[in-house]
């Protein structure tokens, strides 16, 4: 009965967060900030990996067309498992969706090869660059061009040495060696030549120093301003992800247990406290136990 009628609250909570508000759980195909444009949804979806260890459950977000969307969560939350499955990857570590689906332009892209979703607009710079190691920068970047001609090609290089300036003098050097933050730059890069209509960035910041992470996100927040990529962003800074992005999901051992406007979120109160290290100790506690405390405390009063 509690639950009766904390859900039909929760159910109002939804309505309001499609004018723009917070929500508690994920939202249906209309909500978001910019439904109007919706470009890539992914719907219920039900990942396992080894058909056993159940991943994400239940899990629907959407990016509209411009939209800087973040995914936030603790680790093993599930986020890298929503990019794996956007991409098509996940077949490569024994993942499988088991249930849902993932939409991009109207197009259900459930059973696309991964090469085949690369080539429709969706292209993901995964955890860790994955750069061709024993290639230059420039080899590692004409690999993101491979379905462009020689104009455009070149149009698109001098596109990614005007984001990232340090590439332009290190064209020739072999990817191995250079900085984390410079491989970085690569793996952006490469995907920015490939002509993402999505861009799905997972951790750009990992294992960076803060002056290198500062550059990253300045590009990103380039991307936003002056070319208007769609970008969905993984991120376990929290900080900059709200701060970079329109709307953000928050996930927790496999689910969304809130979303709203990223502008929303960074004040939220239960946010910070998680989140952005701003409140008080939060250990030992999650956001569905804030949500479930929530539904209790309304339940009282
Ligand atoms: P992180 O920031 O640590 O990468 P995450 O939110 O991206 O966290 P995922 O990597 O998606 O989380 O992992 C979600 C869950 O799925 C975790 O419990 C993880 O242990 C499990 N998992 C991820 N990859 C695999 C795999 N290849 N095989 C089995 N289980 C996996």
């Amino acid at each position: 009965m509690r639950e009766c009628v904390a859900d039909k609250e929760e159910d109002m909570e939804s309505r309001a967060a499609t004018s723009g508000g917070l929500s508690s759980r994920s939202q249906g195909p209309v909500d978001g900030p910019r439904a109007d444009a919706e470009l890539l949804s992914v719907r219920n979806l039900k990942i396992v990996y080894g058909n056993s260890i159940e991943a994400v459950r239940d899990v629907s977000l959407s990016v509209g067309q411009g939209q800087i969307v973040a995914l936030l969560g603790a680790n093993g939350a599930g986020k890298s498992t929503i990019l794996k499955a956007i991409s098509g990857v996940l077949y490569t570590e024994d993942g499988e969706l088991e249930n849902g689906s993932i939409s991009f332009a109207g197009a259900n892209l459930k059973g696309w090869s991964p090469d085949r979703i690369v080539a429709a607009g969706v292209v993901q710079v995964p955890e860790g660059r994955r750069l061709f190691a024993p290639l230059t920068v420039r080899e590692n970047l004409v690999m993101g061009g491979h379905l462009v001609n020689g104009a455009e090609l070149k149009r698109r290089m001098d596109m990614v040495f005007d984001l990232f300036a340090p590439l332009r003098d290190k064209q020739e050097r072999i990817s191995g060696y250079l900085s984390g933050g410079e491989q970085q730059m690569v793996a952006i890069g490469r995907a920015l030549i490939s002509g993402p209509k999505v861009l799905c960035l997972d951790e750009p910041s990992l294992g960076l120093a803060p002056q290198i992470i500062d550059e990253i996100f300045k590009v990103l927040h380039r991307l936003k301003d002056e070319i208007r990529t769609s970008i969905l962003i993984v991120e376990q800074n929290a900080h900059r992800a709200l701060a970079l992005s329109d709307y953000a999901y928050i996930m927790e051992n496999g689910r969304v247990v809130m979303d709203g406007l990223a502008a929303d979120l960074a004040q939220n109160r239960d946010v910070k406290e998680f989140y952005l290290g701003m409140g008080e100790a939060s250990e030992g506690k999650s956001m569905r136990d804030v949500k479930h405390y929530k539904r209790r405390k309304r339940w009282l009063s």
